[in-house]
């Protein structure tokens, strides 16, 4: 049994606008992960199985990694940086948008007065810490370990397993296992192995998505991680605190494309005493930093607080405006205040 986890309310009011809209958009956030890909296409895939005639499109910000292009309708996405008019146009015709995996409008960056000036209905999935207000039917929870999990735990709940078909099941899988590291962490909820049971029921195969995702790796980013590993890898005065950051000019050295970065984060906390982990990428106009922890050790209100960031008590994120050897200074001087033992 899956303990339902929104109210009658919400379930019947979202299926209520999927079916009287003809026009639906599907937002996710910046630089999206496999649980933005996930939950955005699994939902879209679920409204053209049940509503075959009804135009969804699934709308990102800017480019997600190329080892997502295998999901199904991937390719299809509309990605508004690089096609503006016809992004501003679908948005435009839109009768209905629905947010996954991010509960606050700044978080599709660009995107965002797009997203607050429609006028139409909207939907928000998510599981970040403080949604604003900007959806009608705002189902925030936290506690879920992805975005894609609430998707699938609301097509269940509105009785809708039967038309679960492949493509959607196939995307929610992949945002289930890359948003819990392949069920490594916030993955201890018993439920959440019903759920992977009831997508594998649907024709998953589960071992071709991590194969998809995880072994398709350049010779290039190979090298990158072995030159982090080797030659950027530092741990911090207090003995637990890790730092790896990488300078445009490095980057260049490795033929950086988007995703080649994903995971390298993660890797410090391989090591026994390691509990914080802290990864910076000067990129063209901002440093991108990412923060991981183990247990019991928030690292987003340090994200917040110093870096304008945010995201989950062990993966949160931030930005710093100014060359990365700044923001390591930043980092050296202030994450001391804020990691515990
Ligand atoms: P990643 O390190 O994988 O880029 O991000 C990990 C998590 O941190 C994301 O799921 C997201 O919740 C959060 N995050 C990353 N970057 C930012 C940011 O710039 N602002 C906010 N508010 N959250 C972020
Ligand atoms: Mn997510």
């Amino acid at each position: 049994m899956i303990t339902p986890k929104f109210t009658a309310e919400q379930v019947a009011e979202t299926m209520r606008l999927v079916r009287d809209s003809a026009h639906i958009v599907v937002f996710t956030h910046m630089s999206p992960d496999g649980d933005a890909m996930g939950s955005s296409l699994g939902i879209s895939h679920w409204i053209r199985t049940v509503y075959p005639g009804k135009d969804v499109t699934v709308v990102v910000p800017n480019a997600y990694p190329e080892f997502f292009r295998w999901m199904p309708g991937a390719a299809d996405v509309v990605q508004h940086d690089t096609d503006k008019d016809r992004a501003e146009q679908i948005v435009a015709a839109a009768d209905l948008i629905i947010c996954t995996d991010f509960g606050e409008a700044k978080r599709v960056g660009f995107m965002a007065p797009l997203l607050e000036a429609a006028t139409c209905p909207k939907i928000m999935i998510d599981h970040h810490l403080n949604p604003s207000g900007f959806a009608q039917v705002a189902m925030s929870r936290p506690e879920a370990s992805s975005a894609s999990e609430l998707v699938l735990r609301l097509l269940l709940q509105a009785g809708e397993c039967e038309r679960i078909g492949l493509d959607t099941a196939t995307c929610l899988y992949t945002g289930m296992m890359t948003d819990t590291g392949s069920f490594s962490y916030n993955s201890n909820d018993p439920e959440l192995y019903e759920l992977v049971g009831e997508l594998l029921r649907r024709g998953v195969d589960k071992d071709a998505c991590y194969d998809r995702v995880f072994n398709i790796w350049s010779l290039d980013r190979m090298r990158l991680m072995g030159y982090c590993l080797l030659r950027k890898l530092q741990v911090m005065a207090d003995g637990k605190t890790a730092l790896i950051y990488l300078t445009r000019k490095e980057l260049y050295r490795f033929n950086f494309s988007s995703g080649d970065a994903e995971g390298l984060v993660n890797l410090p906390l391989q090591m026994a005493n390691i509990r914080y982990s802290c990864f910076m990428r000067e990129d063209k106009d901002k440093v991108k930093i990412s923060f991981r922890s183990q247990g019991d050790r928030p690292v987003n209100e340090y994200a917040h607080a110093v870096f304008h960031g945010g995201g989950h008590a062990n993966a949160a994120g931030g930005e710093f405006y100014g060359p990365v050897t700044e923001a390591v200074k930043l980092f050296v001087n202030t994450y001391a205040d804020y990691f515990r033992a």
